[in-house]
């Protein structure tokens, strides 16, 4: 199939060109993000390979359609960049990638931790500074510490695993209860509940209408004094202004992040030479009890063979008009 492969770094098109040597589609790889104005590249393609940060709305859907694109393929999980009504009405398919790897995203939420309570990134720039003073680098044990996981599918069940092996109580908030959670020994419990009684807080539910801002002003009152919160999930599910006023209060005691709630500006890019225009990002970033990633979490050389694996196999199983399970479709 010919394939058009927007926003494309050169880790996308390594990943995706090495796969391609068994699946031999048409793939034609392009820098920038897809838009109103980029998507004439497409034009000639009947399919569009896209990432989170490509904004498929109604209007750009409209004139995918009009070119002819019959298959929008997300190198992602998520697909709350899709409008996925426009889709429908269009008669265009979009696939995703539903799983590649849990463990590279709750190993990232796990690293995260480490970082923050043994303030290692502090640590590191002090000893390249010839700074060796231990002042301020004070950390706790995670054996015997709460650990609180929001949402147990792939990612928070890995999440678990991993601290149950460091010896932490697991709690756990879900609209479902996972029995391979129920297996670790996690014990599920309301939200508000969760916030109180855990010292680590880790975000792996799903961006919805119900879980945006789920970290908020109210909520945060719930939060046990000093906790520590990750979000490895999608930045939406934090109202960032609540978090920063908690953070200047003391109630949120540490705070690490790799996604945030305006991230489409920001992220993947080199901007070390822009002055950025994001003043509540710019704070976030000054806080000596914050560390933030860009939207890494997932970055592992297993994730994106399995990525890039996926992706191709939902193209060829669209082009050969099989069954694919990793349709997606409007709710
Ligand atoms: P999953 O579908 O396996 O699990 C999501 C869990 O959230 C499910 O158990 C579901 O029941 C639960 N959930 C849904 N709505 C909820 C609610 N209102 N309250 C509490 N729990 C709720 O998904 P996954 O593969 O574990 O991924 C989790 C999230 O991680 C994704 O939605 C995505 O946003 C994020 N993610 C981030 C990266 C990254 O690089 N940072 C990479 C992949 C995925």
């Amino acid at each position: 199939m010919k394939v058009a492969v927007f926003n494309t770094k050169s880790y996308d098109q390594q990943f995706l060109e090495t796969t391609n040597q068994k699946y031999h589609h048409e793939l034609r790889f392009f820098t920038p993000n897809l838009t109103l104005d980029t998507a004439i590249l497409a034009d000639g393609f009947s399919a569009v390979c896209v990432f989170i940060n490509d904004n498929l709305n109604r209007e750009l859907i409209a004139k995918l359609a009009s070119q002819g694109i019959k298959l929008i393929a997300t190198r992602s999980a998520g697909f709350n960049h899709i409008d996925l009504a426009a889709t429908k009405e269009a008669g265009i398919t979009v696939v995703r990638v539903p799983a590649y790897s849990p463990y590279a995203v709750a190993e990232h939420a796990v690293g995260l931790i480490l970082t923050l309570n043994r303030k290692i990134h502090r640590a590191y720039n002090r000893v390249r500074d010839d700074n060796f003073s231990l002042e301020g680098l004070l950390g706790f044990d995670l054996h015997g510490a709460t650990v609180g996981i929001v949402g147990t599918g792939k990612i928070g069940q890995c999440f678990a695993s991993i601290m149950k092996g460091f010896g932490c109580h697991l709690l756990a908030y879900d609209v479902y209860q996972n029995p391979g959670c129920l297996e670790l020994g996690v014990k599920y419990c309301e939200f508000l509940e969760l916030l109180a009684q855990s010292d680590i807080v880790s975000l792996h539910c799903p961006l919805t209408p119900e879980t945006h801002h789920l970290i908020n002003p109210t909520s945060l009152t719930h939060l046990k004094r000093g906790a520590m919160l990750i979000n490895t999930s999608r930045g939406g599910l934090i109202d960032t202004a609540a978090v920063i006023s908690a953070i200047k209060t003391g109630q949120i005691g540490y705070l690490g992040i790799d996604v945030y709630e305006r991230e489409e500006n920001l992220f993947f890019e080199d901007l070390s030479d822009t002055v950025i225009q994001d003043d509540v990002f710019q704070l976030l970033q000054s806080f000596p009890n914050v560390v933030i990633t860009a939207h890494q979490a997932f970055f592992t050389r297993n994730a994106l063979e399995n990525i890039a694996e996926t992706t191709l196999n939902n193209i060829t199983e669209f082009e050969q008009g099989k069954q694919c399970l990793n349709i997606v479709t409007a709710s």
